[in-house]
């Protein structure tokens, strides 16, 4: 893997880190259709947002924030233990047009030099696989990127993420929006629970709130992304107990 040639741009936008370790990684993209215009916002201080790393459509590499810094990425968000994403991750925004845009595919030259950057920011930094994430996966449904085409199995293949081969979907009994356990203990209650042990922020109640749903739409769009509804049907729950099982 060639190492991506980085250019710094300073934004002004970044504090101190004072949590510890560095042991998240969080994807981006920008959701704005004009990168050059996603660029200067992110380095502009009345945004009060910037990211560590911009990786252009062509592969270009902005440095924007020294990996030492807290840079303010990852808004009101929870992973595991820590609700200040930001404190213990380095943020990197990709330049693509999103959901807003179309949802438009990320071109190789781009997805090279992100796994490139990534390969070696997991390499300087405790982050295992299992702790490199999109930004929709420590905020589910605020956030949706980087997107359902984002090509996280391109990525863990070069060493950068867990991947796991989603199970096919089919039919078979599932979980949605307003189902409720009759007994503690029940599937919603371990569909919550498996979920949280991974590390999504959900509450284990039994009941399948709009919160849950949005955790599993979350996970699809990551995980299984052929189909994200936030039903949490068999292959959904398959995939999950395979990522389980993945962990160290
Ligand atoms: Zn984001």
């Amino acid at each position: 893997m060639t190492r991506p040639r980085v250019e710094e741009r300073p934004s002004p936008n970044h504090g101190e880190r004072l949590a510890a370790p560095v042991d998240i990684l969080l994807l981006h993209y920008t959701g704005m259709p004009d990168d050059d215009q996603a660029l200067a916002w992110l380095c502009d201080r009345r945004s009060n947002v910037s990211a560590h790393y911009f990786v252009h459509a062509d592969g270009r590499v902005l440095k924007l924030v020294p990996e030492d810094r807290r840079a303010w990425h990852a808004g009101a968000s929870r992973w595991g233990d820590t609700d200040d994403v930001n404190a213990r991750s380095i943020g990197i925004e990709i330049a693509n047009a999103g959901h807003p845009g179309g949802l438009p595919g990320y071109p190789d030259a781009q997805i090279d030099a992100l796994t490139a950057l990534s390969a070696a920011i997991v390499g300087r930094h405790p982050i295992p696989p299992h702790r490199v994430l999109g930004h929709s996966d420590v905020a589910p449904g605020r956030k949706l990127d980087p997107g359902e085409r984002f090509p996280w199995r391109r990525l863990a293949a070069a060493g950068v993420g867990q991947w796991v081969e989603p199970a096919e979907i089919g039919g078979g009994r599932f979980l949605q929006r307003g189902d409720a356990d009759s007994r503690s203990g029940g599937p919603v209650e371990v569909l919550q629970s498996m979920l949280a042990l991974y590390g999504y922020g959900v509450e284990i109640t039994g009941g399948f709130d709009e919160r849950t749903a949005d955790v599993v739409a979350a996970f699809q769009r990551h995980f299984r992304p052929a189909r994200v509804d936030g039903v949490a049907d068999g292959s959904t729950i398959e995939t999950l107990r395979r990522l389980l099982a993945a962990l160290p």
